[in-house]
């Protein structure tokens, strides 16, 4: 029966449904029902949809009378099966009640088990079971799990209790607990309810019944739910469904128990069952750590029987699934029962093992291994890592700005970091905020922690392209520049002090955390492998360096698709020449610094070209304002005042202040917008003139060494299609000059970054001066947003997310419905005019998944990333065409449909 004709029934025994209906009974209740099909012994049951969930938040909190009917049919199944009754007094029928989202949300809701025992039925359950001690032990578990969950209660208040009678009586453990006893805290307990809830402990096993499913659909709405849902982006209207399920019991006697089995090993993904379980104990116990689980391999001494039927079951499972499963199981009396499985949570490391193994297999095809790999598991295979079973307390968190863990000294400006590093310590760069100049100190740190910046400040491109972790705009960190101490969530810490942070999540640690290494399995490679095969968008690199170049194509880069020139410039011995160059005075004095610079770029480029040797090499003009390469005001003064009060050194406080002069003079109100970009290359031509010579110098001596150059100049900041017509027209004459005879064969191209959203508009009209577009999606995004990117993150774009007036960080992930409409636009139109027009982006976008699969649907051609990214890129790269080959094929299927319900004409 399916899901779409049954809409209406909220109710479904285990044996009328099946995976397929994961949306409506949510991922257990399907698969239990699954597993009811194939013969596996499954305690009975039923499960309540999400669609009730959702018309109980429509009716105010309200179980209707027509579900609270369904129920009740449901349990006079249930009954007939187990051959007892709900709320008899001398057969009781007792369920568990348990929550089960659509998407898997480990120990975020709920769960009440027992449910069914009053004054009466406690005492069935004695005479059933011959002990008065193991039914009262129930009947306080149920009542205290209904008193905090249904009513209320503080739990403490139960366990508080439980402790003082365990002192009171002298008993070492809860086992030894005499019937009395238990009797006594049951009374305890029904004091507690009736105290802080003002109900008696309802006696109508309904009742209990109807309270419960309802505090069920309710906990989809508790606090930590509501978190996991955000930090996993899983929708807030889906909704719960809950099961309602024949109780078994693991703790009756040294014949029952309780365990969970993974099919596979989840943390290294060895082929092997892997689990454990404890005797006489129910599900809770395995999980609340309070006494040692046994290892599987012991049950296959102890019970073989038991063992043999879990293992062909484990068997059976995964083959059904064709996935690594996480099964729970419950021995009662030397009976095997299995209470859920769900696809196993692994390590990175297990995942990637896994899923190349089941595609050796057979058991899955190419494209279900690639697109079973997280994402997210990438970050962990590639960066150094926090452990990730490890259980910690952040100090505080920020923006997650460049994945991976780090742990170092704290040290606060770059000179003390690069000094500390020297001295073979490893440090931790901590400042407000990082500027071209700290460059040195982020490369000398092993992490770099800001307070302000958000995802494409200039701490996290650089942290990104270095490969190193970075966390931005942490508004809870604080610097005390005069004592060297920073403030952090509440706390103190000197310089020197050690913190570890971790990029992929954001969080903050104090002292070293415990790192795991990145490793490129041989699993890995083939996987990347198999990822390359699927894929169609080219995975380009967003590289300044030759070794960023070279780094770019062991990882797999196909090209070089944003090399952001002034990143050339701030290394320590070429810094001043580039700041003595925009301090010149006349164009003469310019021109000559201009070519002491012209040897040093020219001679990265060589070496660019012949790590990408036959590949493109996008090398993108100076875009920057000038004022970012010059050194700090306020630091600047305070030398001046220095020198001014020793005397003397008039030579040193001339240049000083001819340099405040000038930097002030090279102050914006809104830099971003101002003097940058093309604008700056019209304004002084001489500085582009001087980086194409570099370009075409470059690669004519690479050409002549045998290494086939492919350089592609990109011009930043186009907003209107005469600038590029200018520029263009300046490429075009340096490249002839240079090259001279051998610019025949030597072929470039020139294009534009598209970042303005008057060039996305104008595209058409750019694209006949351009061979290729470049989505500049980081001041796309800005621009189009009208925020900020050096600001918005730390200052408002929090409490907008808080609010959902934005679904997701837009620097993150890219706006398809705005941002992305203009790039649809702008390809569309650009391709008009050039039907070869070559497209791409190479925004921080470049490694998001999200925003890879909108290239993929957008026909662009390539995505360009930073090197560490490529891997992670190649991989959502594939998932991409994988996901819109389900779309598409899922679009046939209802058109089809719909054709099909068409009345036929005539
Ligand atoms: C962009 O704006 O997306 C871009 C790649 O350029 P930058 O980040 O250097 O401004
Ligand atoms: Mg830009």
């Amino acid at each position: 029966m399916s899901a779409e004709q049954n809409t209406e029934k909220q109710v479904y025994l285990f044996e009328e449904g099946n995976t397929s209906m994961v949306k409506l009974l949510g991922g257990k209740g399907g698969n239990l029902a699954e597993m009811t099909a194939l013969g596996l012994p499954i305690p009975p049951g039923f499960t309540i949809t999400t669609a009730a969930c959702k018309s109980y938040y429509k009716q105010g909190g309200q179980l209707s009378g027509e579900l609270q009917a369904e129920i009740r049919a449901a349990i006079a199944a249930l009954e007939k099966v187990k051959e007892c009754r709900f709320g008899d007094a001398d057969q009781p029928l007792l369920v568990s009640v348990r929550s089960g989202s659509v998407t898997s949300m480990p120990g975020m809701m709920d769960t009440i088990l027992n449910l069914g025992l009053n004054d009466e039925t406690v005492q069935g359950l004695a005479r059933q079971t011959g002990s008065e001690s193991f039914a009262f032990d129930c009947y306080r578990r149920l009542i205290g799990m209904f008193g905090e969950i249904v009513l209320g209660v503080p739990s403490l208040l139960f366990s508080q209790q439980l402790e003082a009678l365990l002192a009171r009586e002298g008993r070492g453990s809860e086992e030894e607990l005499t019937a009395r006893e238990w009797k006594q805290l049951t009374g305890v307990y029904k004091m507690l309810v009736k105290e802080h809830s003002g109900m008696e402990f309802p006696q109508d096993v309904y009742r209990q019944l109807n309270m419960a499913v309802g505090a069920v659909f309710r906990s989809w709405n508790n606090a930590r739910a509501k978190v996991y849902r955000k930090l996993y982006s899983i929708p807030h209207d889906q909704g719960t469904a809950v099961n309602v399920q024949a109780m078994v019991f693991g703790n009756r006697g040294e014949d029952s128990g309780t365990g969970v089995l993974f099919t596979r090993n989840p943390s290294t993904g060895a082929k092997e069952l892997y689990g454990e379980y404890l005797t006489n104990a129910q599900g809770e116990d395995v999980v609340a750590g309070l006494r040692t689980p046994r290892r599987l391999s012991e049950l296959r001494d102890e019970m073989p029987e038991i063992y043999d039927q879990l293992a062909a079951a484990a068997a059976g499972l995964e083959a059904h699934y064709r996935e690594m499963q996480d099964i729970e199981f419950t021995i009662e009396n030397r009976t095997l029962y299995l209470l859920q499985t769900r696809s196993g949570k692994r390590t990175a490391q297990a995942a990637v093992k896994i899923a190349v193994e089941l595609y050796e297999e057979g058991a899955v095809t190419r494209e279900e291994a690639v697109s079973r790999i997280d994402a997210g598991h990438l970050d962990q295979l590639l960066h150094r890592s926090i452990a990730p079973f490890e259980e910690l307390k952040p100090l505080a968190v920020g923006l997650p700005a460049s994945p991976g863990g780090a742990a170092g000294m704290i040290a606060l400006d770059a000179a003390t970091a690069e000094a500390w590093k020297q001295n073979g310590s490893r440090v931790m760069l901590v400042s407000a905020e990082t500027s071209p100049e700290d460059i040195h100190g982020i490369l000398a740190a092993e992490g770099v922690l800001t307070a302000r910046g958000g995802m494409t400040s200039h701490a996290a491109v650089v942290a990104r392209g270095m490969g190193k972790p970075c966390v931005c705009g942490c508004d809870q960190l604080s610097i005390d520049a005069e004592q060297r101490r920073v403030h952090l969530g509440g706390y103190v810490l000197k310089e020197g002090d050690i913190l570890s942070i971790d990029g992929t999540s954001g969080r903050i640690y104090a002292g070293a955390v415990p790192l795991s290494d990145p490793e490129m399995t041989p699993e890995l490679l083939k996987l990347l492998d198999m990822a390359d095969e699927i894929r169609e968008l080219k995975i380009y690199a967003n590289a300044d360096t030759p070794q960023d170049a070279r780094l770019s194509r062991e990882l797999g880069a196909e090209g070089i698709g944003l090399c952001r020139t002034e990143h050339m410039f701030f290394s320590g011995t070429r810094l001043p020449t580039v700041q003595a160059m925009i301090l010149a005075d006349s164009r003469e004095e310019r021109l000559g610094l201009l070519e002491r610079i012209l040897p040093m770029q020219q001679s990265d480029f060589e070496d660019m070209f012949e790590a990408m040797n036959g590949l493109p090499m996008t090398i993108r003009l100076l875009d920057p304002p000038l004022h970012e390469f010059m050194p700090n005001l306020e630091q600047l003064a305070e030398q001046l005042r220095g020198l001014q009060l020793k005397g003397g050194a008039m030579d040193e406080q001339k240049r000083l202040k001819r340099m405040m002069n000038k930097i002030r003079s090279l102050q914006e109100k809104n830099p971003m917008l101002g003097l940058r970009g093309c604008r700056l290359g019209i304004q002084f031509p001489e500085i582009y003139d001087m980086q194409l010579e570099a370009v075409f110098r470059a690669a004519k001596a690479a050409a002549h060494r045998g290494i086939e150059v492919r350089p592609e100049i990109m011009i930043p900041l186009v907003g209107d299609p005469r600038e590029l017509k200018e520029l263009r027209a300046l490429v075009d004459k340096v490249a002839s000059e240079v090259l001279g005879e051998a610019f025949k064969s030597i072929a470039y191209r020139v294009g534009t970054m598209i970042e303005v959203p008057r060039a996305a508009v104008m595209a058409g009209k750019i694209a006949e001066h351009a061979d290729f577009f470049s989505f500049g999606t980081n001041d796309l995004t800005q621009m189009t947003f009208g925020y900020s990117r050096d600001d918005a993150e730390g200052k408002f774009l929090n409490s907008y997310l808080d609010r959902n007036i934005l679904s997701g960080n837009p620097f993150q992930r890219l706006d398809q419905e705005g941002v992305g409409k203009l790039i649809e636009w702008a390809v569309a139109s650009g391709k008009e005019k050039k039907s070869f027009l070559k497209t791409g982006l190479c925004g921080e976008h470049g490694g998001d998944q999200s925003s890879i699969f909108f290239c993929q649907q957008t026909g662009l051609d390539y995505v360009s990333c930073s090197p560490y990214r490529i891997p992670y890129a190649r991989m959502a790269a594939a998932q991409a065409v994988i996901v819109a080959a389900q779309v598409e094929s899922a679009d046939k299927k209802e058109q089809a449909a719909f054709r099909e319900s068409e009345p036929s004409a005539g």
